[in-house]
C-alpha cells in the first residue's frame, strides 16, 4: 500500500475537529499503510499544529512560508504536485479549501478524484470501496474505485469519529524547500470574519436550530419559545437567513457559523453537507423533520417524524410542565 496523506486544515494554531477525523478515515482504508500529516501555513503557530499532528500520525511534513499565509489552494496545489510521491493516498477534508484544492490537485497527479466521502466500506487489493453522497445527501452511492495509481479524497467533516484516531508520536520533517516554484495568478486579498451579531451562536452550549421547514417567519416564535424554555440559542440554516428572517450571524453553516454545541436540535432542516459542514465536535443531534427520508436521520442520535408545527409546541408546554 502507498504511503497516505492527511492535508490538516488549522487556525490560530489549532487543528481542526476535521484533522483527526481524516486520521480515522487514513486508518479505515489500511491501519498499516504509512501515514503522514500534510501541515501547511506561515508563523510561530505552524508548530503547535505539528505537534497535534504528531500526536496523530506517524510522520508530519511541514511546510512553511510566507506564500502559505493564506489558503491559496492554487499555491498549495502548485506546492503539493512538487512534495508528493507518485500513487499518494491524499485525504483533503470536504469542506471550502478542500472543495477548491482537490480537483485540480487530482487532474495534476492524474489520479482519481472521490469527493464528500463519508463511508469507507473496503480495500481489497487496490480496489477501495467508499459511500459518497450526491444530491444534496438525498442519495448514498456506493464506489469502487482503483487507487493503485494513488487518488484524492475528500472526507466530509464530521462522518468519521476522531476518536478512533489517537496515539502515534510523530516525527516532523521540514519540506519547506522543497516546495518548488508557487508562481499564480490567484492573490490572496484578506479573510472577512463573520459578524458576530446581537447573539453569538458560537459560544452557545445547546442551539435549536430551524430550517425551511418552519415555514413562516410568524412561526420563528415557536423555536423561541423552546430554546427559552430549556435555555437554548436559536440558529438557522441559510434559507431562512436568505428570507431575511433572521440575521446572518445566527446561520450554521460552510457560508456561515462553525459550531461547537453539546447537543443541536435541527428543526425543519434537511441536513444538507454545506449545513453540517458548520457543526463540529460531534454534538448530540435530535432531529425533528417530516420526511422519514430526510439525510439529516443518517447523523441524528434522536430523530423525530412529526411536523416540527405540532410537535415543538407540545415539547415545549410538557418541560414547561417539568
Ligand atoms: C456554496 C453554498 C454554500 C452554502 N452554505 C450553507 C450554509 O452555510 N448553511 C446552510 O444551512 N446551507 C447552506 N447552503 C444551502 C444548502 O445547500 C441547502 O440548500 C440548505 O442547507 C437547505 O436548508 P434547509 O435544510 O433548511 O431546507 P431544505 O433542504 O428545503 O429542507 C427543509 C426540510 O424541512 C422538512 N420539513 C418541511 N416542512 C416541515 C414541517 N412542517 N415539519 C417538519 N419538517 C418539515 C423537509 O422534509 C425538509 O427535509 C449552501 C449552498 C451553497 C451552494
Amino acid at each position: 500500500m502507498a504511503e497516505i496523506f492527511v492535508y490538516i486544515p488549522h487556525k490560530d494554531g489549532v487543528a481542526d475537529d476535521a484533522a483527526l477525523e481524516m486520521v480515522a478515515a487514513a486508518r479505515k482504508i489500511d491501519a498499516e499503510a504509512p501515514l503522514t500529516a500534510l501541515v501547511v501555513g506561515d508563523g510561530a503557530d505552524l508548530d503547535k499544529v505539528c505537534e497535534q499532528a504528531a500526536a496523530a500520525c506517524a510522520k508530519v511534513w511541514k511546510v512553511s512560508g510566507e506564500a502559505f499565509a493564506y489558503p491559496n489552494a492554487e499555491v498549495i496545489r502548485k506546492m503539493l504536485v512538487n512534495i508528493l510521491p507518485d500513487k499518494a493516498v491524499v485525504l483533503v477534508a470536504h469542506d471550502t479549501f478542500g472543495m477548491d484544492l482537490s480537483p485540480g490537485l487530482s487532474i495534476k497527479l492524474d489520479v482519481p478524484f472521490l469527493s464528500d466521502v463519508v463511508d469507507i466500506e473496503a480495500l481489497e487489493g487496490s480496489s477501495l470501496k467508499i459511500v459518497r453522497q450526491e444530491y444534496g445527501g438525498a442519495v448514498s452511492t456506493r464506489v469502487s474505485c482503483d487507487i493503485g495509481d494513488g487518488v484524492v479524497i475528500n472526507v466530509r467533516p464530521g462522518a468519521f469519529k476522531a476518536e478512533d484516531a489517537a496515539g502515534a508520536a510523530g516525527e516532523v520533517v521540514d519540506k519547506s524547500a522543497e516546495a518548488g516554484d508557487l508562481s499564480c495568478g490567484r492573490r490572496f486579498l484578506e479573510v472577512v470574519e463573520a459578524e458576530v451579531g446581537d447573539v453569538d451562536i458560537t459560544k452557545a452550549d445547546v442551539l435549536v436550530s430551524i430550517g425551511r421547514g418552519i415555514e413562516d417567519e410568524e412561526n420563528i416564535e415557536i423555536a423561541e419559545e423552546l430554546a427559552e424554555a430549556i435555555g437554548a440559542v436559536v440558529s438557522c440554516s441559510r434559507p431562512i437567513v436568505d428570507a431575511k428572517w433572521m440575521e446572518k450571524s445566527r446561520q450554521v453553516g460552510t457560508s456561515g457559523q462553525t459550531v461547537k454545541p453539546k447537543v443541536y436540535m435541527a428543526l425543519g432542516i434537511s441536513g444538507s453537507f454545506q449545513h453540517l459542514g458548520g457543526l463540529k465536535g460531534s454534538p448530540f443531534i435530535i432531529a425533528v423533520n417530516k420526511n422519514p427520508k430526510a439525510p439529516i436521520f443518517q447523523v441524528a442520535d434522536v430523530g423525530v417524524v412529526d411536523d416540527i408545527l405540532e410537535f415543538v409546541p407540545e415539547l415545549t408546554e410538557k418541560i414547561q410542565e417539568m
